[in-house]
């Protein structure tokens, strides 16, 4: 249980790792670390621990930080913002990390390794057939100050290890898993600083963690292993640990580890498949934490007011990406209508056939409301609204002769919709629907067979938002100008 008020100075951060783009997993912890200090009036940090130089993508930490900006997801300190704690970059305090690691060495509580990469294969492969259990074998641990000295005149690299102590316990009391311990004889003798000089994760998120002040340590389930090193290593440098909080594991809808065929990985996927980010943010939010039994939409105010970890489940959560779809249609269905029509112009600008730009925002307008119930992702609308855009429709002509109609009666139709379009004194849905009712009943049509036929006739599509809305939209001019190359399309075809 929570033992927080709001006047409790809270610090968290968000620390991804530049070793590939972020997906909802990382995202998802940015955010409840972003709520948590929301919540609470603190202070939300962002650190790039970029220090596994091997492993660095290129333009990783850019598309972080687009994915937090495109969310919404505002930081106190950071990249871009700096603040009183930085560097925000792990690989900019080299010298911080390589002094605190220093005087671990002086104390005795850390030592210098100088195993060779294939000694310590061989040591592996020797663990493995002998069914060991695995691990530094803490040969290093034991040389003598005449061994070191000799190993340190021969130049060979080095690293520096934490010396572990061998029995007990370490204990943590995770805000939301509760307690957890650990025999201490399981840990490793983990490396602090590499042959490179750069830290290890444990290293450099023990040192920033307490040097930038942090308070809850929020994050993935994944790193709760780690915990019992942090601990340990907090202790060892003389730091008041931060309080832990691992959340949820992510899994699809069948229970399996999240992956590519539950939907797309990378956050920045969703923005270019059409979903609306305070969609996504919403849905994250329930990725793990819940309102109550049953709210699903929910303002941002109401969630920051509520979140807590005392709702956040130890159980993993559940991505379900035809609820997020679903979600999104809600949201879309919110929307003012200026505002979805600004955000569909990017995707009509980049889906729609060339010849159908520039998009006229005015006539964009128009359609939006025919539209915005129909539409689950922006991406839907380029080709549902394409027939509003474009001069010549392509359609087999045989189609506009709906069941039970032959050629004839088909032109009938079209010819009636020409008068009757022609004559009306004004081009409102209304009106116009009930002139056309006449019309066909005036044919002995019914009106799925006439307006079928006209639809097809004015929007070369079978299935379309409201027929009577849409060509008001449409205008007289362009609809009467389709029904024209459907009688002559029909005419021609045999
Ligand atoms: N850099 C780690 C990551 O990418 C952060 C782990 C932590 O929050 O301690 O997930």
């Amino acid at each position: 249980m929570e033992k927080l008020t709001r006047t409790d100075n809270v610090r968290v951060r968000f620390a991804p790792s530049p070793t590939g783009f972020p997906h909802i997993g990382n995202i998802r912890t940015a955010l409840f670390n972003w709520l948590f200090a929301k919540r609470h009036g603190g202070k939300f940090i962002v650190r790039v621990e970029d220090t596994d130089q091997d492993r660095l993508v290129p333009g990783a930490t850019d598309a972080v930080l687009a994915a937090l900006d495109w969310l919404g997801i505002d930081w106190d300190e950071g990249p871009r913002v700096g603040g009183p704690f930085g560097p925000y970059f792990q690989s900019e305090r080299l010298d911080i990390y390589q002094k605190l690691a220093d005087d671990l060495v002086d104390r005795g509580l850390a030592y210098r390794c100088y195993c060779t990469e294939e000694r310590l294969k061989e040591m592996r492969e020797e663990q493995a057939r002998s069914k060991e259990r695995t691990g530094y074998d803490r040969l290093c641990r034991n040389l003598s100050q005449d061994e070191r000295n000799r190993k340190e005149d021969e130049g060979g690299r080095s690293v520096i290890r934490f010396a572990v102590p061998k029995s007990g316990v370490t204990a943590v009391s995770d805000l939301i898993r509760g307690e957890v311990v650990w025999q201490n004889e399981v840990l490793d003798d983990f490396i602090l600083i590499k042959s490179d000089g750069f830290p290890t994760y444990h290293m450099a998120v023990v040192t920033d963690d307490h040097l930038m002040e942090i308070s809850h340590v929020m994050r993935a389930e994944e790193w709760l292993p780690s915990t019992p090193r942090h601990l340990q290593l907090h202790q060892a440098l003389g730091f008041g640990p931060p309080q832990f909080a691992h959340l949820p594991m992510i899994l699809g809808p069948d229970r399996s580890k999240l992956s590519k065929r539950h939907g797309a990985t990378f956050v920045l996927d969703y923005r270019d498949q059409g979903f609306l980010h305070e969609a996504l943010v919403n849905f994250l939010e329930l990725v793990g934490w819940s309102l109550d039994d049953h709210t699903e939409i929910m303002t941002p105010s109401t969630v920051i007011e509520n979140f807590g970890l005392e709702r956040v489940n130890k159980a993993p959560a559940i991505f379900d990406y035809e609820k997020l779809t679903w979600m999104n249609g809600m949201y879309i269905r919110q929307l003012p209508e200026e505002d979805l029509a600004d955000r569909i112009m990017p995707f009509l600008e980049d889906g729609l056939p060339k010849e159908c730009l520039p998009v006229d925002r005015d006539y964009l307008l128009r359609i939006v409301p025919l539209i915005q119930e129909r539409t689950k992702l922006l991406t839907d609308v380029a080709e549902m609204s394409e027939f509003f855009f474009q001069t010549d429709l392509d359609f087999d002509p045989q189609r506009l002769i709906q069941k039970g109609m032959d050629r004839q009666t088909a032109l009938a139709a079209l010819a009636a919709c020409q008068t009757e379009i022609s004559n009306a004194k004004i081009f409102e849905h209304e009106p116009l629907e009930a002139a056309l009712r006449v019309a066909a009943t005036g044919l002995e049509l019914s009106p799925r067979q006439f307006f079928g036929t006209l639809r097809v006739a004015a929007t070369g599509r079978d299935a379309t938002p409201p027929l009577f809305e849409t060509m008001e939209v449409l205008g007289r001019e362009r609809v009467l100008d389709r029904i024209q190359q459907a009688i002559s399309r029909l005419g021609d075809s045999d």
